[in-house]
């Protein structure tokens, strides 16, 4: 069986177990899952002449009379290098190995050999480095040539790996049963999934190996689009929502208490997600917006609607700082109108925390805010109608449907500053309905932002000190908390040190990370925006949530270890008052990619151009950090590169859900244990009708 234990394997014992173990694989299937990371094409077999400097190619050819051995002397070191001439008729080059002298006894001049390595140009000739050869017998069989290389995993090398997985495939490849049914398989012409994961290990050839790819690419990407959409659809059944109704004279009224009008972008989302509101089925809306473009004011007049339905309604956010603002926007919106709202974070004591708990499940709290202090154990609300989660990217799957677990099928409003592409955002949040943002409140000050290097420290200083006396405040981000001897960056403290030699600046400038305690960070705040401090230096706390207008300068250390889309956030802690505002992105670095990348900030204001741009420059790994999603991690299929696939997914998984027994009859069990095991103990959130 394929999900007995690896150590049924010929060749793996206890200590090998462990090794692999410790990658997460157990079971014999997850080995086979264990995917190549590149292959050496011994495949294509060039002519001498035809051969492409620099790249790894294979050849055949006939080792020439004269292998010739040097030895030289260096730093008090031998070095024997082997040199064999080799012809195939159209050319003669040299093969070069490096402290290999059993070489010498194993080349047979005469003989033919198909090599394989890198090839590169030395003093005119042609010269192989280090190449792998093997005697060419008549047959020349294709079968082979391809050769996998994976990952070495602690002391196992690829070639053991290799030998593992052979091993494998010769024994249990007639138990692999495939999961999805051969007509499915046909409409989008992929291979079965017994040839798709031994030619994804042993290709024949490159037809076969991209026809397993393909397959193996779409699986990944099916059974993700389908636990995701099975997380939806156990909440988000016809009937089973809160039809709300709207009271015209009270939206009148709190929108004309608000101290400005919305925009237009803020008026439609309003009405897509009144649509959904007031339907019966629960909604599951996702609002994307540029940081600052007026999210949380929309949040806001949901959660008050839901109140004069006589709903309570909970606002959850990622960080403390982050949840003591919006809720005081909250109280702010609400002063004088009867509606209770209370925060709820790690911070309180437990007698404070018990009464709020007691408060919320007989319904005295109206609107609750708070960390995911919230969808711990012990919260119950009395009538919760609507969630709302801010900065979605940081929650995953799981924590949404703990939170939606704290209502009866309650409406689910998720809240995000970091726009992605359509497509994609379709996968990430599984089958959430999505409203946009576009347009910022009118009068925002554009925030001209420069990128320098080191060299510009003393000039960066004075431009600080000029701000200052002007009345403003200035804003120093850092990537590290503590200065690191591995990594050459500016941390935290080391910018204290440095700009507090200056006495200017001592007196007026604090550090704010996340190590401190809640109280500490809270009372820097406070000090920050009752303007006392002039200069707050910090990691990325600051990032979400921090509403200082007089705040008009932005100073990023080592900007280049930031994500574009993170940059663009940081930013937007600038600019919110009247004055002119900048952000100055110091480089560690003085030329290259890195300060190429930065200046696509100097030149566009646009959160959505700005993430798309940083989302192929940096691939959707680093750019999403999937788990930060709670997305499971992908073995073989890329979000990005694969994105065409996804519209098709969608419509296989959409046709699967319709009636699963029916579509996919005993194919399901083992489609739902695919599922099982992306999904790992997220599983538990997910249900099938
Ligand atoms: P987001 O949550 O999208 O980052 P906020 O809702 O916090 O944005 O709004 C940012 C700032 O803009 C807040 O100070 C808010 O009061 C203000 N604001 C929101 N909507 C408007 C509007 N239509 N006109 C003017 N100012 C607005
Ligand atoms: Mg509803």
């Amino acid at each position: 069986m394929i999900y007995d234990s690896i150590i049924n394997i010929r060749g793996i014992g206890p200590k090998t177990q462990k090794i692999l173990n410790s990658i997460g694989i157990s079971t014999i299937e997850d080995m086979l899952y264990f995917f190549p990371r590149d292959y050496k094409d011994k495949s294509s077999i060039k002519k001498l002449t035809d051969l492409e400097y620099g790249k790894k190619q294979a050849f055949i050819a006939k080792v020439l009379n004269g292998i010739r051995e040097h030895t030289y002397y260096k730093g008090g070191r031998t070095y024997r290098i082997i040199k064999a001439a080799v012809t195939d008729g159209t050319a003669t080059a040299y093969c070069v190995w490096f402290n290999q002298a059993y070489i010498k006894r194993v080349l047979v001049p005469g003989r033919w050999y198909r090599f394989y390595g890198k090839v590169v140009l030395n003093r005119g000739s042609l010269e192989i480095n280090s190449p792998e050869f093997e005697i060419m017998s008549k047959k020349g069989a294709a079968e082979g040539l391809i050769e996998p290389v994976y990952p070495a995993v602690g002391t196992l090398t690829s070639p053991r790996i290799a030998n593992i997985i052979k091993e494998i495939l010769n024994k249990y490849r007639c138990d692999i049963s495939d999961f999805m049914p051969p007509d499915l398989l046909r409409r989008h012409n992929l291979p079965d999934l017994a040839f798709a994961l031994k030619n994804i290990h042993l290709p024949s050839d490159h037809r076969s190996r991209e026809a397993a790819f393909r397959r193996l690419v779409f699986d990944e990407l099916f059974i993700l689009q389908l636990g995701l959409s099975l997380v939806k659809g156990s909440c988000g059944r016809p009937g089973s929502g809160i039809p709300f109704k709207l009271d015209k004279d009270f939206l009148t009224g709190i929108l004309g208490r608000l101290p400005f009008e919305l925009t237009d972008a803020q008026k439609q989302v309003m009405r897509e997600i009144w649509a959904d509101m007031k339907s019966d089925t629960p909604m599951n809306r996702l609002i994307q917006g540029d940081v600052g473009s007026g999210k949380t004011v929309v949040a806001v007049l949901c959660m008050l609607i839901a109140v004069n339905n006589g709903y309570q309604s909970a606002l959850m956010a990622p960080t403390e700082i982050l949840a003591r603002q919006h809720y005081e926007t909250v109280t702010q919106m609400t002063a004088g109108m009867g509606i209770n709202t209370d925060l709820l974070t790690g911070s309180l004591t437990s007698t404070q925390r018990e009464q709020l708990l007691e408060q919320l499940i007989k319904g005295q709290i109206d609107i609750l805010v708070g960390t995911h202090a919230i969808i711990q154990e012990g919260v119950e609300f009395k009538r919760l109608g609507l969630i709302i989660t801010d900065e979605q990217h940081r929650f995953g799957v799981r924590q949404r449907a703990i939170f939606a677990g704290k209502g009866q099928n309650p409406d689910v409003l998720v809240m995000s500053a970091t726009p992605i592409p359509r497509t994609l955002a379709f996968i990430l949040h599984g089958d959430l309905d999505i409203s946009t943002i576009r347009q910022l409140p009118p009068g925002r000050k554009e925030v001209k932002t420069y990128v320098i290097d080191m060299n510009d420290y003393q000039r960066l200083v004075g431009f600080m000190k000029h701000e200052i006396k002007k009345g403003r405040q200035v804003y120093v981000v850092c990537p590290l908390i503590e200065a690191s001897s591995q990594l050459d960056v500016l941390s935290v403290n080391d910018v204290y040190d440095m700009l507090t030699e200056d006495p200017f600046f001592d007196g007026i400038t604090a550090v704010l990370h996340g190590r401190l305690s809640n109280s500490e960070k809270q009372n820097i705040m406070d000090r920050f925006t009752d303007n006392k401090l002039k200069v707050l230096i910090s990691t990325t706390v600051i990032e979400v949530g921090v509403n200082v207008p007089n705040a008009t300068l932005m100073v990023v250390f080592n900007a280049e270890r930031f994500g574009l889309a993170q940059l663009h956030q940081l930013r937007g802690r600038i600019g919110r008052g009247s004055h002119a505002s900048s952000c100055v992105l110091v480089s560690g670095v003085s030329a290259g990619e890195a300060i190429s990348r930065l200046k696509i900030l100097e030149r566009y204001s646009d959160g959505f151009k700005i993430s798309e741009m940083d989302l192929k420059l940096r691939g959707p790994g680093d750019f999403l950090g999937t788990r930060q999603h709670g997305l499971p991690d992908l073995k073989i299929a890329d979000l990005i590169r694969d994105m065409e696939y996804i519209p098709v997914i969608r419509r296989e998984v959409e046709k699967f859900l319709k009636d699963p027994a029916k579509n996919y009859g005993n194919k399901l069990r083992l489609m739902i244990r695919q599922v099982k095991k992306m999904f790992g103990q997220d599983f538990q959130y997910i249900s099938i009708n």
